[in-house]
């Protein structure tokens, strides 16, 4: 599989869409996410100049961590209390979290590693029962909490997932609701808080995202191909 032509590919295009709402492509991270594919495919992504890779489920993260070269883990999927304690110090951020008791436990396993955990506030914009995350409503109360009650904790942004629709453009909504808030919640002065990240955009919608304000997009597909679901594991 051609993973270099594809994450060039990838950058091309996320480049274009960054200069829409004039930025360049340095100013979006990629994310390549890695679930369901093998050792060697992400090393050969590494190689080719991938600096963060995006898991969403704990146990594969354990099962990979040993073998992969250095790169920075994003813990991209929904996570369970108590599985935080296996990733807490191998992750520099957690994109999902969508619980106040999510973000108490990460504090709690970060204090007892001596460090502040990185983390993003998953809001489910559309609202769609099937997806995790906090709706825009909830979103000021969450992040008061988490400031108030996690000392452990940063918190860098927002992430959200847009319903899949057959036309692209149509998640554009959905990504400049969570950018509103983007902007809105990221005035406020706290030394825990310090916005940078707005992770928006998978390979079938990442240009659409960017332009609504994107500046971090996780991508798996177009990089390494389709996944085979039949490697599944548990979470
Ligand atoms: C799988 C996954 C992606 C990547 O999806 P692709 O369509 O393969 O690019 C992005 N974000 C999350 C949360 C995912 O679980």
């Amino acid at each position: 599989m051609p993973i270099k032509e594809n994450i060039e590919y990838v950058k091309r295009l996320k480049a274009q869409a960054a200069q829409k709402s004039g930025r360049t492509g340095d100013d979006v991270l990629l994310v390549a996410v890695t679930k369901l594919h093998d050792v060697d495919e992400i090393n050969e992504a590494i190689d080719c100049g991938i600096t963060d890779i995006g898991e969403n489920k704990v146990q594969e993260i354990m099962s990979k961590y040993d073998r992969v070269k250095p790169v920075r883990w994003h813990l991209i999927g929904h996570l369970q209390t108590n599985k935080v304690k296996y990733i807490i110090d191998k992750v520099s951020m957690i994109h999902s979290v969508d619980s106040l008791k999510l973000a108490e436990e990460i504090d709690k396993r970060a204090a007892q590693h001596g460090l502040t955990m990185d983390i993003l506030i998953q809001v489910n914009s559309a609202m769609e029962e099937s997806k995790f995350g906090i709706t825009t409503e909830e979103t000021g109360q969450m992040i008061q909490d988490i400031l108030t009650r996690c000392p452990n904790v940063r918190i860098r942004g927002l992430m959200c997932i847009a319903p899949f629709e057959d036309n692209p453009e149509d998640a554009g909504i959905y990504f400049e609701e969570v950018k509103k808030l983007y902007d809105e919640y990221g005035r406020i002065d706290h030394p825990n808080l310090d916005f940078k990240y707005l992770s928006m955009g998978m390979s079938n919608d990442f240009e659409v995202a960017i332009e609504a304000g994107s500046n971090l997009i996780r991508v798996g597909t177009m990089i390494f191909g389709a996944r085979d679901y039949s490697k599944k594991q548990g979470e």
